[in-house]
């Protein structure tokens, strides 16, 4: 019968209070969960009613149990639409079906009717969602609707037509500036994978370029080529290298030896004592066989080869690892003693000279030797200044009959 039992807060004071309202009356009529219009209540503020029907353990109604919605005071509509994600820019209205706002965010538009076009209310009743705009104080308004099917409201959200061109630049300007960092990163990543890729690439190519060969081997060695085209390249460079490195010194040791005796030839015994020359007090012995032309005429220039085999042979045998024995051409030997005295190296000269004096060559064949030496006094260290001053001690040696040695002197 319509008589307030309880309430919360209790100070409301309605306790006994018979509720005559349109929504208090309907809820009772329709005996099920009612959302009313708005309307005033008792105690004079304007609601809306919430209710839901109460029955007995036998099933029968004994009244409802209501909640009001107090539309121009701080409400949950506030509460739950302040959260929306435009509220800076965007308005949200609740409206009813018959145009009254049922919320706004100014408290003195609620219950009253919406200002909007006829056009635009005969789309609101027409659809149950879309979208509109609308003109209102000199503004063009964009605006989304859709209507609430439990209850005869509708929520409008709409936003001046600027403040979405500023939204929307604002969005293009996050989805630039995400963009830039996306192209930023996918670039990094692009050039750490294309740098790594090109990396060993890059060192084999460098290691070409090298101009001692056998560091370029250690160095590509090292060449990290961690993917299976790299390693092949890499192993076919190194093998290349290789085999270039082993021909080379193989014609290096052609080109640098006298092929019949075996000891260096000119240019093998140039190369060497390049690395001597700054040495302090280095030597040489230049030895020529006498009557060589002899041997040649009576046994053959076979015998001829072999005795001069024979020769470079001992020659060899009476210098140290460090001398350097070359055959100048014929029957001349020249031998550079580094960091030796000319009083060594004419002991060593004579050493050849009676080594080859006491040897019995093929044949039964006798052989002797002369011998010119000379030390370094030359300031500029010139070898050819060396060479022809021992050359000069030669012939003298030559000259006072030959199985001699002399040391060259320059009175
Ligand atoms: P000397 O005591 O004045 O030095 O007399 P020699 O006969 O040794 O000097 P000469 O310069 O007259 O002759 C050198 C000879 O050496 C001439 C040449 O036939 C010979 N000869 C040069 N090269 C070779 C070679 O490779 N093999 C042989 N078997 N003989 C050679
Ligand atoms: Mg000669
Ligand atoms: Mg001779």
């Amino acid at each position: 019968d319509a008589v307030v039992l309880a309430t919360s807060p209790e100070s409301l004071d309605l306790v006994g209070t018979r509720l005559n309202s349109s929504a208090s009356k309907l809820a009772i009529e329709e005996k099920k969960p009612v959302i009313s219009s708005p309307l005033k209540s008792v105690t004079g503020n304007l609601i809306i009613l919430l209710s839901h029907p109460i029955y007995d353990k036998g099933g029968n109604y004994i009244g409802y149990v209501g909640g009001s919605i107090y539309l121009k005071k701080h409400n949950l509509f506030g509460d739950v639409l302040s959260r929306h994600f435009f509220k800076n820019n965007t308005e949200i209205s609740i409206v009813s079906d018959d145009g009254n706002v049922i919320f706004n965010n100014d408290k003195s538009a609620v219950d009253r009717p919406m200002v909007m076009s006829d056009d635009l209310k005969s789309k609101l009743t027409a659809s149950d969602r879309g979208e509109g705009a609308f003109f209102s104080s000199g503004h063009r308004y964009l605006l989304g609707y859709a209507s609430m099917k439990n209850t005869a409201w509708n929520v409008l959200v709409y936003s001046r037509a600027d403040s979405v061109t500023t939204i929307l630049i604002a969005y293009a300007k996050s989805v630039l500036v995400l963009l830039i960092i996306i192209i930023i990163v996918f670039s990094l990543i692009s050039y750490f994978i294309a740098s790594s890729i090109s990396l060993p690439l890059e060192k084999l190519a460098i290691s070409t370029n090298a101009k001692d060969i056998g560091a370029s081997l250690v160095y590509i060695k090292a060449i990290n080529a961690w993917y299976a085209e790299a390693d092949r390249l890499k192993k076919a460079l190194f093998t290349y290298i290789k085999v270039m490195m082993e021909r080379v010194d193989f014609l290096n040791e052609v080109a640098l030896k006298d092929p019949l005796t075996g000891v260096n030839n000119r240019l093998g015994f140039l190369s060497k004592i390049q690395n001597h020359k700054r040495d302090s007090g280095y030597s040489v012995i230049v030895i020529d066989v006498d009557f060589f032309k002899e041997i040649n005429d009576s046994f053959g220039h076979g015998v001829g080869d072999e005795v001069l085999v024979s020769l470079a042979h001992i020659i060899n045998s009476c210098c140290r690892s460090e001398d350097v024995v070359c055959r100048f051409g014929g029957e001349e030997f020249v031998v550079f003693l580094p960091n030796t005295s000319v009083v060594t190296a004419k002991c060593v000269a004579e050493r050849i000279r009676s080594v080859i004096e006491s040897t019995v060559f093929p044949n039964n064949l006798r052989v002797t030797i002369s011998a010119g030496v000379a030390t370094q006094d030359d300031p500029l260290g010139r070898i050819d200044f060396l060479l022809k001053n021992a050359d000069d001690a030669l012939y003298q040696a030559k000259r006072e009959g030959r199985n001699k040695v002399i040391v060259y002197s320059a009175i």
